[in-house]
């Protein structure tokens, strides 16, 4: 499978964002605010401690093992399909096989707030008809993050490592490698126009989040990481993260009045790894 080449500024790029956000870099580089920033894939600071009440570790990863004694099984657990628009990533449901590559991977036709962004073909095309849309409303989307391989991703978990000296510490910071669900290309981020809370908790206050959390659900979009549901999804509120799901799910879910994939799905929730 061949993924279009990235420049070495993209990977740097990608390795000084952690895993989403420049300004919530705990290396004094981000903004002083009072409130943790939430991290894309990486939570935000106090994600470290979610440990009492962890919910319990799914089962569901291991039922492919028992049929196929290969390295990296077909993963035949329910959402468990990395290339399947209904796949469900968290800290205890980690890509399978974790390298994986989607296909077809192209930049969406939308302004990005630097070049090299790619998704999958059908999320490129829903965030393409979102943003359309969110101009007819008179509402500037940018696509700020997209697809990230499992290489880039290493890169940032052990800079971050390195950085700390210890997996507790850069966990708090970066998903680890094998984990995020930007990996499927089902993932991007989006910022304001005008480049308002970019990343950073206040996003949720802009018209930006505000209209893609009302109308995302009519493109088959998802605000993946909803305020309140760490416990669930292991990371606190991103208004900035979405996820393509399809229509099916999006419309589903907003008709069942469930803000989390794991619980439309009855899946285990996912505190931590
Ligand atoms: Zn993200």
């Amino acid at each position: 499978m061949t993924v279009p080449a990235r420049p070495l500024a993209a990977v740097l790029l990608v390795l000084a964002l952690s895993a989403c956000s420049a300004q919530a870099g705990p290396a004094g580089t981000g903004p002083a605010t009072a409130a943790p920033t939430a991290m894309d894939d990486g939570a935000a600071s106090e994600e470290a401690g979610p440990g009492p009440d962890a919910i319990t570790a799914p089962a569901a990863q291991d039922s492919a093992e028992a049929t196929s004694p290969a390295p990296e099984p077909p993963a035949t657990a329910p959402h468990s399909d990395p290339a399947a628009a209904d796949v469900v990533v968290n800290k205890q449901r980690p890509l399978q096989p974790a390298t994986f590559e989607p296909a077809d991977l192209r930049p969406p036709d939308v302004p990005a707030t630097s070049p090299g962004v790619l998704l999958g073909p059908d999320t490129a095309a829903a965030v393409e008809r979102m943003f359309a849309a969110a101009r007819e409303d008179g509402v500037g989307l940018v696509i700020a993050s997209g697809y990230r391989s499992y290489a880039e991703q290493d890169v940032t978990y052990r800079h971050w490592l390195d950085h700390y000296g210890s997996s507790a510490d850069a966990d708090v910071v970066s998903a680890r490698p094998g984990y995020s669900e930007h990996q499927t290309g089902l993932a991007f981020d989006i910022a304001q126009e005008d480049g308002s809370c970019t990343l950073v908790a206040c996003f949720a206050g802009t018209a930006a989040a505000q209209w893609a959390a009302e109308h995302a659900a009519e493109y088959g979009i998802i605000l993946r990481y909803p305020l309140g549901y760490h416990t669930v999804t292991g990371f606190f509120a991103e208004p900035w993260h979405f996820r393509y799901v399809g229509t099916d799910v999006a419309l589903g879910m907003r008709e069942a009045g469930q803000l989390t994939l794991e619980e439309y799905f009855g899946l285990p929730g996912a505190s931590s790894y």
